[in-house]
């Protein structure tokens, strides 16, 4: 049934986004794409005479397919397709993550570069929006392996990024040690060493304290302010997280050090939960050192289906895109979703849970932590000056809260959802300085 009401979702859109629709995407089947058009569509009412503009919105600017070739250990030659996105450089260079994984498209590449352009817009950094990634399994893949795929890819891709072109930085299956082959890779071609042409580097090489943890940092720093509007108590509040890694982790650990019981906890080998209460810390260093919750000693393992019926008062996906779906909408208890993961609520699902009152605080704004330290990074870099992390946390606890306030002011001010709300204050700024700069020539 749901699967009907998909497909006859994706035709509406393509039908009422003929012209934003390009000739490569097939219209029965827009994929994530297709959700950014709806919210691009939701918000458009709102926009006032910058609806002028709108479209602009709905095309990104430049789209790169690279073919990445590789020599592997073995000695034979594999191919890879990689993407770089960039959907709007209006307030600045495109900023986004790469991500390495067998199901990455250029529909999701698009997306996600679309929706950096409104979290980068929903914090007020000055970055446009941009992605990238390559369709491929790194599990598969050797150390050295990945780093000629980094490094060719990088090469590929070099004609359109660079400190005040597009920053890419670490997305699913990237982290500190691809940026720094990155980096490396562009400064050879260059010729001189270019720290601030990616962020999420090694601290060695330029990175920021605080980097880490910024996302979950921004996760817990929403709640608290979400908290607060709907008078949630947050060192009463009963948390469950659904992720616990980098995200889920830190975001756990902050709400159980300000006094939550945090009762439940899923990850991808599955799902326990504590009445009393988890041990975060000793979760943490439990996962670390069997990469798996469910041996953990003291709880119960329940089916990871049930982890949706849990009684809790905040719901926290920090893992992956479409959980939160119309079959398990209905069941969620919680009166607080904060959205960690990028894209984890479908669109049906957000109306049923707008519907039951629940209160989403959307990921354009809840996970925008990581992008915002980013930002401090690639600062820090240009002035060769590195702040204390707790002037960066600081800093970023002012950008976050600042961020929700003015998306919760929107929210009352038109009756909307904190999704629409945010998606009508990042796309004013997005074509209001589109409008300033004219189109050229
Ligand atoms: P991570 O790899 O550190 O952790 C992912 C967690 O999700 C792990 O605990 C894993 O076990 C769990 N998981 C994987 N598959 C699962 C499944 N099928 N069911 C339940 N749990 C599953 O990744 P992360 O950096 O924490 O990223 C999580 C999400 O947050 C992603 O959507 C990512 O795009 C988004 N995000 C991350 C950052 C960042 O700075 N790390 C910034 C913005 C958004």
């Amino acid at each position: 049934m749901s699967q009907v009401r998909d497909h006859a979702l994706t035709k509406t859109l393509a039908a009422s986004s003929t012209h934003a629709l390009p000739s490569y995407l097939n219209a029965d089947d827009l994929g994530p794409w297709g959700i950014y058009l709806q919210q691009v569509d939701r918000v458009t009412p709102y926009l006032g005479h910058l609806a002028r503009w709108v479209e602009t919105l709905k095309r990104p600017k430049r789209m790169l397919v690279v073919d990445v070739p590789i020599e592997l250990d073995n000695g034979t030659i594999a191919h890879f397709e990689g993407y770089r996105v960039q959907h709007n450089t209006s307030r600045g260079p495109g900023k986004g993550g790469v991500r390495f994984h067998q199901d990455v498209t250029l529909s999701e590449v698009m997306a996600l570069s679309a929706w950096m352009s409104i979290k980068n817009a929903a914090v007020n950094v000055p970055y446009g929006g941009a992605k990238g990634g390559i369709r491929v399994d790194p599990k598969t893949l050797s150390r050295g392996e990945l780093e000629r795929l980094t490094r060719r890819y990088t090469s590929e891709i070099g004609i359109i990024i660079g400190p005040s072109k597009d920053i890419p930085a670490p997305d699913v299956n990237t982290n500190d040690q691809v940026m720094a082959w990155m980096m490396d890779t562009y400064s050879m071609n260059v010729g001189t060493t270019a720290t601030g042409v990616v962020t999420g580097k090694p601290i060695d090489l330029g990175g920021s304290l605080g980097r880490r943890e910024a996302t979950g940092r921004g996760v817990f720093t929403v709640g608290v302010e979400a908290a607060k509007h709907i008078g949630l108590d947050i060192s009463k509040a009963r948390v469950a997280v659904q992720g616990f890694g980098n995200v889920g982790g830190i975001a756990g650990k902050l709400f159980s050090e300000a006094g939550s019981r945090i009762v439940a906890v899923q990850d991808h080998t599955g799902t326990i939960y504590q009445e009393s209460g988890l041990n975060v810390p000793a979760l943490l260093a439990h996962i670390k050192e069997h990469g798996t919750l469910i041996t953990f000693p003291g709880v119960e393992v329940i089916a990871n289906d049930a982890f949706w019926d849990v009684s809790c008062d905040i719901l926290i996906p920090a893992a992956l895109e479409q959980q939160i779906t119309a079959t398990n909408a209905g069941r969620i208890q919680a009166k607080l979703v904060i959205e960690g993961a990028n894209g984890p609520t479908t669109p049906q699902a957000d109306d049923i849970l707008q519907e039951r009152g629940v209160l989403v605080v959307p990921d354009v704004v809840a996970n925008a932590g990581g992008v915002t330290v980013s930002y401090f990074e690639w600062v820090q870099d240009f002035s060769s000056f590195f702040w204390s992390e707790d002037e960066i946390n600081a800093r970023l606890v002012r950008i976050m809260q600042d961020a929700f306030d003015s998306v919760w002011a929107v929210s009352q001010q038109h009756k909307v959802t904190l999704r629409t709300a945010t998606f009508i204050v990042a796309c004013q700024r997005i074509l209001h300085a589109r409008e300033l700069r004219g189109l050229y020539p």
